[in-house]
């Protein structure tokens, strides 16, 4: 994978919020003539409209789309285009598997997985906003890309902000990572009136705009959970010393502490077009469209511990790293299955956090592997928790 010259570009979710947000940089870029970028394919689940609107502005050889029986549908809104199509989970591998210098993991959940994988075992640089892949698979993952010598390049605008801080060459002297989480929509909501939250108060972030089950995981504060176990895969720093502080502005990324005392941050204005730049030019500069940061105007930056009390999702993540194995993947399995039956209005808004854990309690009590390093043990403990998840959502609904 090089990063001078043209470079190749698949985007894996290019429908999403993180998706749109890329190609709205290369735009840019495009715009002011600063960077040879070619889009190679493009890859959704459902979106045939969109998906052909991207590749009519942006001229990939492959798109496709997750969802077999739109096959004709993507074909022929295109048909007047020189570009291939597929349809189906193996043609979203497909995608991946093309020939390419840079694919942005941006599916949301486990089902990014296997395609994300495609992209790393050939060497391609992975810019990595699917943090569930992580979540579940990061032993998998994180080998894999070591293996094929691809560079492993953090979207999540944490994680993107301690990669640019880390000093790769001494990670024995880094102290602390410290997560910033801006507290979702509910961060000063009482129990009482959060065990009420419908899905629209759930999705309304006050600081960022994202992807529906995202911004119900920032809700829950999950999301911070996930990130934690995310940047334990990433970076060489033991999970006991991630921390994770709440700060609302959300300018402060994130930080590293070093052993003397220095801390280093991150700062930016709260849109992902900033990481997302970031990781298409590392270890170059490209100029994104994002808003600039006016200190002045902010004014102020506040800072507070997290609570763990009216956000439970905090203590599993810690629980789930802890135990390691199949713990980690069991969390992310039963949190996109609880999040997706609140969504749709069959659980209330404590019972996705009550059901990850009645997942983790009983996968706790199996004798699972110390740790999942095959794709099909991740996959053997992705379907358990779902199958759990499942059963307990179907219970709470007929409760
Ligand atoms: P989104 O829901 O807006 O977009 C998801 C994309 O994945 C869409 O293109 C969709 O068509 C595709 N997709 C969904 N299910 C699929 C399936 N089964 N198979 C193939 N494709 C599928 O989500 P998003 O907000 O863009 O988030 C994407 C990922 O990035 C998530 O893992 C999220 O946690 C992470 N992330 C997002 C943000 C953000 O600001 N939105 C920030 C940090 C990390
Ligand atoms: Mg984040």
């Amino acid at each position: 994978a090089g990063s001078t010259g043209m470079r190749k570009i698949a985007i894996l979710g290019s429908t999403g919020s993180i998706g749109e947000s890329t190609l709205s940089v290369l735009e840019h870029a495009e715009g002011l003539g600063e960077a040879n970028f070619n889009v190679v394919a493009l890859t959704a689940n459902k979106n045939v409209k969109r998906l052909a609107e991207q590749a009519r502005q942006f001229k990939p050889e492959f798109i496709a789309v997750a969802d077999e029986t739109l096959a004709n549908d993507l074909k022929s809104a295109v048909s007047d285009l020189d570009i291939e199509t597929g349809a189906g989970a193996a043609a979203v591998e497909e995608a991946a598997s093309r020939d390419t210098d840079w694919v942005m993991a941006a599916i949301v959940g486990a089902a990014g997985l296997k395609p994300t994988l495609k992209a790393a075992e050939r060497g391609a640089d992975i810019a990595l906003a699917n943090k569930e892949c992580l979540v579940c698979a990061g032993e998998v993952v994180m080998a894999v890309i070591k293996k094929a010598g691809g560079a492993l390049l953090p979207v999540d605008s944490e994680h993107n902000a301690i990669f640019q801080v880390f000093d790769f060459n001494q990670p024995e002297r880094v102290s602390r990572l410290i997560l910033t989480a801006s507290g979702g929509p509910f961060r000063t909501w009482p129990l009482e009136e959060m065990a009420q939250a419908t899905p629209a108060q759930a999705v309304a972030h006050p600081n960022w705009s994202m992807g529906a089950k995202i911004s119900v995981d920032s809700a829950t504060m999950m999301n911070k959970g996930l990130e934690l176990i995310e940047a334990a895969h990433i970076f060489p720093v033991e999970h006991e010393k991630i921390e994770i502080l709440v700060h609302p502005q959300s300018v402060i990324h994130s930080m590293v502490e070093y052993v003397d005392g220095s801390v280093l941050a991150q700062l930016g204005t709260p849109d992902m077009r900033t990481p997302i730049a970031t990781t298409l030019a590392w270890p170059d500069r490209t100029p994104s469209p994002s808003p600039r940061l006016d200190l002045a105007e902010v004014a102020k930056l506040t800072f507070e511990p997290p609570d763990i009390k009216r956000f439970p999702a905090l203590r599993l993540t810690r629980e789930a790293i802890n135990a390691g194995g199949i713990m980690p993947a069991a969390l992310n399995a039963a949190n996109e299955v609880a999040v997706a039956s609140f969504l749709e209005r069959k659980i209330k808004f404590l019972d996705i956090a009550a059901i990850t854990e009645q997942v983790l309690d009983r996968t706790g009590r199996q004798n699972g592997p110390a740790s999942l390093s095959t794709l099909e043990e991740v996959i053997d403990a992705d379907t358990q928790g779902r199958r759990m998840a499942e059963e307990f959502v179907a219970a709470k609904a007929a409760a």
